[in-house]
C-alpha cells in the first residue's frame, strides 16, 4: 500500500469497524481528507470529507491513528522517550516518581475533580516559564458558567484561564482544532489528554515536526473510558432536565459528608439547577460502561503510558475517605518530577511517596478490565468475523474466574444497548425507553459472580419493596 492509500485503509479498518475514538488527529494534517463529526450517538467520529477523495499529502494516516494498523504501540513510543531515565512496570508503564496527594495552595483542589493536580501541573509549567500556552478542556462558552456544554479543547495562557478548565469532563472532546492552532501559532505548549489522545499527539509529532518542536509536555489523565454526550443527557434527564433543556453539567461535585468516590452530579437546565448523588442515577455505574465508546474496550492504556506525567484519583482506602479528593501521580519527565518535589518542600503540595504497587492497586478494576480482559474481548470480536486493531496482547479464548466471560459479553451488550436505546428515547421524548431497555440487562450483569444467598437476599428485598412500597431500604 502507498502512503496515498493510507487514508482509505484507515477509513476501511478503524473507522468503518467502530474503533474511532474521535481524537481528531487524522484531521490535523494540511489537506487532510478527514473531518470530525458528532454522530447520532453523541460521539465524535472521523469521517472522509468526500468518499472519492485522493489524499495528496505526505502523511501516513495509518501511522498517526492510535488504533491504526501501522501505528507504534504505547511500549514502543514510551521506550524511546523514557527508558533511559525511568523504571518500568507492566501496568503503569515507565515511572521515575509515584505519589499520592493534593494541592495545598490556592483553589486548585477545591476547583478540581480530585486533588487539583491536573490544573496545578499546567499552571506550574506556565509559572516557571517552561511553556507559553496550555491546551486543555473547558466549556466552549467559558467565562461566566464553567459548566456550560459543550466542552472543548482550548488554548490558555494565564492562571485564571487555566483554572476555568478544572474538573473531569466525561464528555466527547477532540483535538483537531487545537492542534491546528498550535501549528499556526508559534510558542511552547503543554497538552493535557486521555491516554489515547496523548498517544495520537506523540504519533502525529513524528510526522509533523512543527508539533514535535512546539508541544513540550504531555500531561495525561488516568482513564477508565470516554462517554458519549448522551451520558450527560441521561443523567440530567433523570434529574428532571430533558436533553433539549440541558445547558450545563458538572460530573464531579464533592460532597463533604461522603468519601471522595461518592460524588454528586450537578445539572443546569433552562428551568433550574439540580444536584443529585451520582450513584442514585441509573447508568452511572462506571464498571458497567453505559455510553462507552467501542474503542475504549480495545484500549489497554490506563496510565497514559506515553505522557510525561499522569494524574488520576487515588482510589485507595487510606485516601478515599477524604471527600475533597486525592490524586495518584506518576511522573516520567525529570523536570515535572522536580517541580512536584520542590513544591512539596515549599509546602505548596501535600504529597506522599506512594510506590508503584500502590498506584496499580488504586486502579485495580480498570486495569483488570482493560489489561487483562482485553484478550477475551479481542477473541469475541475476531470470532464474529470483525477486523480488530493490533494490541499489545493477543486474543484469549478464556478468562478467570469463569463468570467473568459472561460479564464481559454483558458489558459489550450494555454499551451497545445504551447507545441504541437512548437515541430512541430522545426521538420519542421518553426516558423510559432507555431505562426499560437497559435495566434488565444491567440487573443480569450485576448478578454475575454474586453468591446465591446474596442474590436471594436482593430478590427478597425487591419483593418486599413491591409488596410494601413505603418500606424504607
Ligand atoms: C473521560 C475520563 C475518564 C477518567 N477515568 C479515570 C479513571 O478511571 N480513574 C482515575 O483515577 N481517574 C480517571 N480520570 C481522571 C480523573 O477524573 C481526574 O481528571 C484526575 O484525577 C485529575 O483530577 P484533578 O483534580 O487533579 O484535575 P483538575 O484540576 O480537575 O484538572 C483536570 C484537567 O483535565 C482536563 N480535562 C477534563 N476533562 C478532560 C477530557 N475529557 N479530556 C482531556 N482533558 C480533560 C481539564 O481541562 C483539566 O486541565 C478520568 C478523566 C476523564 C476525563
Ligand atoms: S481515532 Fe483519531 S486518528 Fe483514528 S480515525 Fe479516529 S479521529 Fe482519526
Ligand atoms: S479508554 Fe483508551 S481509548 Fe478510551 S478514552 Fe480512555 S484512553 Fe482513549
Amino acid at each position: 500500500m502507498t502512503i496515498n492509500e493510507s487514508h482509505q485503509a484507515l477509513n476501511d479498518t478503524v473507522i468503518a469497524n467502530g474503533y474511532c475514538v474521535g481524537c481528531g488527529a487524522c484531521a490535523v494534517p494540511e489537506e487532510s481528507p478527514f473531518k470530525i463529526v458528532m454522530d447520532d450517538y453523541g460521539q465524535y467520529q472521523s469521517s472522509l470529507k468526500d468518499t472519492n477523495v485522493f489524499a495528496s499529502t505526505h502523511i501516513d494516516y495509518e501511522k498517526l491513528c492510535p488504533f491504526g494498523s501501522d501505528a507504534k504501540n504505547e511500549d514502543e513510543i514510551a521506550k524511546q522517550v523514557f527508558s533511559d531515565t525511568c523504571e518500568h512496570n507492566s501496568q503503569v508503564g515507565y515511572y521515575n516518581g509515584v505519589f499520592a496527594g493534593h494541592v495545598a495552595e490556592g483553589e486548585f483542589r477545591k476547583r478540581g475533580s480530585s486533588g487539583g493536580m491536573g490544573t496545578w501541573v499546567l499552571n506550574e509549567l506556565l509559572l516557571k516559564g517552561l511553556v507559553d500556552y496550555v491546551v486543555h478542556v473547558k466549556s466552549e462558552s467559558s467565562g461566566q458558567d464553567l459548566n456550560s456544554i459543550p466542552f472543548k479543547y482550548q488554548v490558555s495562557e494565564t492562571l485564571e484561564e487555566t483554572q476555568q478548565g478544572g474538573k473531569s469532563r466525561y464528555y466527547p472532546i477532540e483535538l483537531s482544532e487545537a492542534l491546528q492552532s498550535i501549528r499556526n501559532n508559534p510558542g511552547r505548549y503543554a497538552v493535557v489528554g486521555l491516554p489515547c489522545f496523548i498517544k495520537s499527539v506523540r504519533l502525529l509529532q513524528t510526522q509533523e515536526p512543527i508539533l514535535a518542536e512546539r508541544i513540550r509536555y504531555c500531561v495525561g489523565l488516568v482513564c477508565g473510558h470516554l462517554k458519549s454526550a448522551h451520558y450527560a443527557e441521561s443523567l440530567a434527564w433523570q434529574m428532571g432536565i430533558p436533553p433539549q433543556e440541558l445547558e450545563g453539567i458538572d460530573f464531579r461535585i464533592k460532597d463533604p459528608s461522603q468519601p471522595a468516590n461518592r460524588y454528586s452530579t450537578y445539572a443546569k437546565g433552562s428551568s433550574g439547577e439540580k444536584v443529585v448523588p451520582t450513584r442514585q442515577l441509573f447508568g452511572a455505574d462506571w464498571g458497567a460502561g453505559a455510553f462507552k465508546y467501542k474503542a475504549c474496550d480495545f484500549c489497554d492504556d490506563v496510565f497514559a503510558e506515553t505522557a510525561d506525567v499522569v494524574l488520576g484519583d487515588a482510589w485507595l482506602p487510606e485516601y478515599v475517605q477524604d471527600s475533597y479528593g486525592t490524586n495518584v501521580v506518576v511522573t516520567r519527565n525529570q523536570e515535572i518530577r522536580q517541580l512536584i518535589v520542590n513544591a512539596r518542600t515549599e509546602g505548596r503540595l501535600e504529597m506522599d511517596d506512594l510506590g508503584v504497587e500502590k498506584a496499580v492497586q488504586s486502579q485495580d478494576a480498570g486495569l483488570r478490565h482493560r489489561k487483562v480482559a482485553i484478550g477475551y474481548r479481542i477473541h469475541c470480536e475476531k470470532a464474529s468475523g470483525s477486523w480488530v486493531p493490533n494490541k499489545r496482547s493477543g486474543p484469549a479464548t478464556t478468562l478467570q474466574p469463569h463468570y467473568e466471560m459472561k460479564r464481559q459479553r454483558l458489558r459489550a451488550e450494555l454499551r451497545e444497548l445504551s447507545h441504541i436505546s437512548f437515541l430512541r428515547a430522545r426521538r420519542e421524548s421518553k426516558l423510559s425507553v432507555y431505562v426499560d431497555t437497559v435495566r434488565p440487562v444491567y440487573i443480569h450483569y450485576s448478578r454475575q459472580g454474586r453468591p446465591f444467598f446474596r442474590r436471594l437476599l436482593s430478590y427478597l428485598k425487591r419483593r418486599l419493596k413491591a409488596t410494601f412500597p413505603s418500606t424504607q431500604q
